[in-house]
């Protein structure tokens, strides 16, 4: 079992999430963060912590597409620790549907 990042989190990063990790299994996209299934010990501290409710745990039915993205992303983006600022536009992408399809990017966050 793992948690996983759902697009919820894509424009949002408040990052209130990487901060509480234990295990700092959080990876940054130009967009949004993922996390390394395989890294994540599964303490569920990091739920409750996200404003977007983006965080899930991965036996709740129906996630297959995010723990997928989740699992390949955290191999390529960097890996982040740190909280940083969120953008100034990001509440205003809070709750939105369908932002995978219209906002995902593949591209690599800078990471700590
Ligand atoms: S707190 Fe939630 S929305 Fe923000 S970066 Fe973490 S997972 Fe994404
Ligand atoms: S469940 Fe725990 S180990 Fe997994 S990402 Fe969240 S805070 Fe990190």
């Amino acid at each position: 079992m793992t948690y996983v990042v759902t697009d919820a989190c894509i424009k949002c990063k408040y990052m209130d999430c990487v901060e509480v990790c234990p295990v700092d299994c959080f990876y940054e996209g130009d967009n949004m963060l993922v996390i390394n299934p395989s890294e994540c010990i599964d303490c569920g501290v990091c739920e409750p912590e996200c404003p977007a409710e983006a965080i899930l745990p991965d036996t709740e039915s129906g996630l297959e597409q995010w723990l997928e993205l989740n699992a390949k992303f955290s191999a390529e983006w960097p890996n982040i620790t740190t909280k940083k600022d969120s953008p100034a536009d990001a509440d205003d992408f809070k709750g939105v549907d369908g932002k995978y399809d219209k906002y995902f990017s593949p591209e690599p966050g800078e990471g700590d």
